[in-house]
């Protein structure tokens, strides 16, 4: 099969099924920045939903019966894949997503390092030996691919969190029906594409595409689905689960969450406040793991937003391709930019006070896109914001009394992905980590959300663990194999 060679080839990708490209009806995929369209993706029919699950349930037993090293090497073959193109994807992700190149290409490679990481971990797949009562009785419990994978994703990391699924799944010994995000779907579909022109055999790795009412509700409910890989909204996670209890199908969730930042009094100012941009403004704000309220003590408050307020100010809204290059892209889609242009409407109503942005960014080219201001504000707790996800450009802080005040506050909503907490205090650092309710805490740095490392929403953020040698083993289930030895000859 001929390689691409042309942005074309990305912007308007085909589906793939049982290995083979396969067409549907085009639908238009536009660019937050400019609302022009970018590329065309073919929605898959019903029947071609049933033809991809199928090919992956034919597939699934050569594949999980494939040795280790030689699905690791197909992942390998993958990675590489993914590199060499890795120029024209991280055009297509900015086109379609808004995100800034750079951040686009570190997406690319985050992709890329994915399908290396579990390349390495297939071989790593072990059971354990259990002793019995008996000197003839043998217990084992071994370690089986769980099945047929329809791995869901959204939009704002549509490559990163795809390879996330797919990775460890195919590792695991799973085949897989991919689903992008219908605002997204162009550089999955490409990479998909790519995996069978590396190699990968038929049916191992399929795609559809489509929206989640129709496309993603016939694949997470087909019967041959046995596992159920999701990204997205807390609503939609929600209705999955519903959906899989009807046929006992395994899940794993990544949803929604609403990350507390804590700044106490002893923090490391300029670390805090230069963390705080980066996690509040990155992708315009639309991070799972975004800093969603902070809350500072009181005696370094008006220190911390000052400073916050000063470098918010000054980052630059563009289009992600601009040269040079903007902090900050658009809004992704039209209802982001409601609820962000809702909730700051919320903010002013009940008084805070909005102490930069609080406005779409406009003027020339940026009228044509979702653009907005980064925003932060200072307010109660009680704001929108401060207790439903954003998901775009703006940071509500909230000053409290204490790191008490601040625990019990972070602790108050039903989300529990990630938290951040600031301050100078060992021992307050490992106490105060331990009592926050989130899958994930950071201490002094928003690193993390990298494929070595376990990421788990807790409460209303998730069920299971994406990431790291965990990630891998929510593909896998438990088989005990018993065996008497002492029988009659
Ligand atoms: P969403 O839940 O509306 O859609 C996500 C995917 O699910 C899309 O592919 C969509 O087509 C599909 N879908 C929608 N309804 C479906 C249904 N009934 N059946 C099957 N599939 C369906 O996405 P969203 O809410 O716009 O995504 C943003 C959310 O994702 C935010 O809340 C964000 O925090 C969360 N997110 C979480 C993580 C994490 O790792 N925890 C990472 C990124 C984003």
């Amino acid at each position: 099969m001929t390689e691409p060679t042309t942005l074309a080839a990305f912007t308007q990708p085909t589906l793939t099924i049982a290995g083979q490209p396969a067409h549907g009806e085009p639908d238009q995929v536009s660019d937050p920045a400019t609302q022009s369209v970018i590329g065309y993706a073919p929605v898959a029919s019903a029947a071609a939903v049933d033809a991809a699950v199928e090919s992956a349930a034919e597939a699934s037993g050569s594949w999980a019966a494939l040795p280790a090293d030689a699905r690791g090497a197909h992942l390998a073959a993958i990675a590489g894949w993914i590199r060499q193109h890795a120029g024209d994807l991280a055009t297509t992700l900015t086109l379609e997503q808004g995100k800034p190149r750079s951040e686009a290409a570190g997406e690319v490679d985050a992709a890329a390092r994915a399908f290396d990481y579990y390349a390495a971990e297939a071989v790593r797949i072990r059971g354990e030996t259990i002793p019995t009562a008996s000197p003839t009785l043998r217990s084992v419990a071994i370690r089986q691919p769980v099945g047929v994978t329809a791995a869901i994703g959204t939009w704002n990391y549509p490559l990163g969190i795809m390879a996330w699924k797919i990775a460890p799944a195919l590792a695991a010994g799973c085949t897989v029906v991919a689903k992008p995000a219908e605002q997204t779907p162009l550089t999955v579909l490409a990479v998909i594409a790519g995996a069978a022109r590396a190699g990968l055999p038929p049916g191992v790795l399929n795609s559809v595409s489509g929206t989640g009412a129709t496309v993603g509700t016939s694949l997470a409910s087909h019967p041959l689905v046995r596992k159920i890989s999701f990204t997205g909204g807390t609503a939609t996670g929600r209705r999955l689960l519903h959906l899989a209890a009807d046929d006992i199908k395994s899940v794993t969730l990544e949803l929604g969450g609403h990350s507390p930042m804590i700044v106490l009094a002893d923090a490391p100012m300029v670390l805090a406040v230069a963390d705080g941009v980066k996690r509040s403004f990155r992708n315009a704000g639309q991070l799972c793991n975004s800093v969603n309220r902070v809350f500072v003590e009181r005696a370094v408050a008006d220190e911390f937003i000052g400073r916050l307020t000063e470098r918010a100010a000054k980052l630059s809204v563009g289009h992600g391709l601009a040269d040079p290059e903007p902090d900050l892209g658009p809004l992704t889609t039209r209802e982001g930019l409601a609820r962000v242009e809702a909730h700051v409407a919320d903010a002013r109503a009940r008084g805070a006070d909005i102490r930069t942005g609080g406005e779409r960014a406009t003027g020339g080219d940026l009228d044509r896109g979702w653009f907005y201001r980064p925003t932060v504000v200072v307010g109660g707790a009680d704001l929108r914001m401060a207790t439903e996800e954003t998901f775009g450009p703006v940071v509500p802080v909230i000053v409290v009394d204490d790191a008490e005040e601040a625990v019990t506050r972070a602790n108050s909503l039903d989300a529990g992905l990630v938290a951040y907490l600031y301050t100078r205090d060992l021992r307050a650092a490992i106490l105060l980590s331990e009592r926050l309710e989130f899958g994930t805490v950071n201490v002094n740095n928003v690193g993390g959300g990298d494929v070595p490392f376990p990421y788990a929403g807790w409460k209303h953020s998730g069920l299971g663990v994406e990431l790291s040698r965990a990630g891998m083993e929510e593909f896998l289930r438990v088989k005990h194999v018993r065996t008497e030895l002492g029988y009659p000859r």
